[in-house]
């Protein structure tokens, strides 16, 4: 599926966030001939693919936390996948990265792995090696099964929206979800309102604190190992009090 813009991704993204169970990333790609088979013989393995051709476009969605791996050519227009690298890394977003290349030199896989790069694979590759690399590198958030997300001493169950048991309003379900799809990883105050309240709500970032706040106390209240860390000018994330 190829994305054009940022309205689109946001209505794919809310139909399928949690509705999704396979894998989902982003292919940065400029060469349709290769994308095309490349994404054919990925969703046919049940990963979900968001494709894009261009490096600016890319590194847009490459800073959405809803991505388990991102794949990345070097050689793009607008801006290189080594920059796409380098720039999301230093806004500490996690998402493994594999870099693709058609320069199989030392140098562009050092530099790749210096960069942030979790693996690299060097063009041509089969597609069956690109999805044993990914299957390799995707951890995913600990769910025991399709009713619960684990993190922690934190189990909140999806189908009774309650957390270690004690009920959750609509909304504090909704930040939580999204808390917990990437613990560990910082979540913009941008996105869980946009994911929560939708695209009218722009501009009222504090009903994210208020709701944020009531979660703190709620995982306050239980004694949790875990906490919700705001992360200044970014975000929060669900991470370990120790
Ligand atoms: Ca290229």
């Amino acid at each position: 599926m190829k994305l054009k813009k940022s309205k689109t991704y946001f209505k794919v993204f809310l139909r399928k966030m949690f509705y999704t169970k396979g894998m989902r990333i982003l292919y940065v790609e400029d060469e349709q001939f290769l994308a095309d088979a490349v994404i054919h013989v990925l969703e046919k393995s049940g990963i979900s693919v968001d494709w894009v051709q261009d490096g600016v476009e890319g590194l847009e969605l490459a800073t959405k936390p809803i991505y388990d791996a991102i794949v990345l050519d070097i050689m793009l227009p607008g801006l290189s996948g080594l920059d796409i690298l380098r720039d999301i890394r230093s806004r500490n977003i996690q998402t493994p990265v594999i870099m693709l290349s058609a320069l199989s030199q030392v140098e562009d896989k050092i530099k790749g792995l210096n960069y942030g790069a979790d693996d690299y694979l060097a063009k041509p590759f089969k597609t069956a090696e690109l999805i044993a690399r990914l299957r390799a590198l995707v951890r995913r958030p600990p769910i025991a099964d399709d009713k619960y997300m684990i993190f922690g001493d934190l189990s909140y169950n999806m189908e009774e929206h309650s957390l270690n048991g004690e009920n959750l309003s609509q909304k504090e379900s909704s930040i939580l979800e999204a808390l917990l799809k990437n613990p560990e990883h910082i979540i913009s105050k941008e996105y869980l309102l946009t994911h929560v309240w939708g695209n009218e709500a722009k501009g009222e970032e504090n009903y994210v604190e208020v709701y944020i706040n009531h979660l703190r106390k709620i995982l306050l209240n239980q004694n949790c190992k875990v906490k919700i860390k705001t992360i200044r000018n970014m975000g929060y994330k669900l991470c370990s009090k120790d």
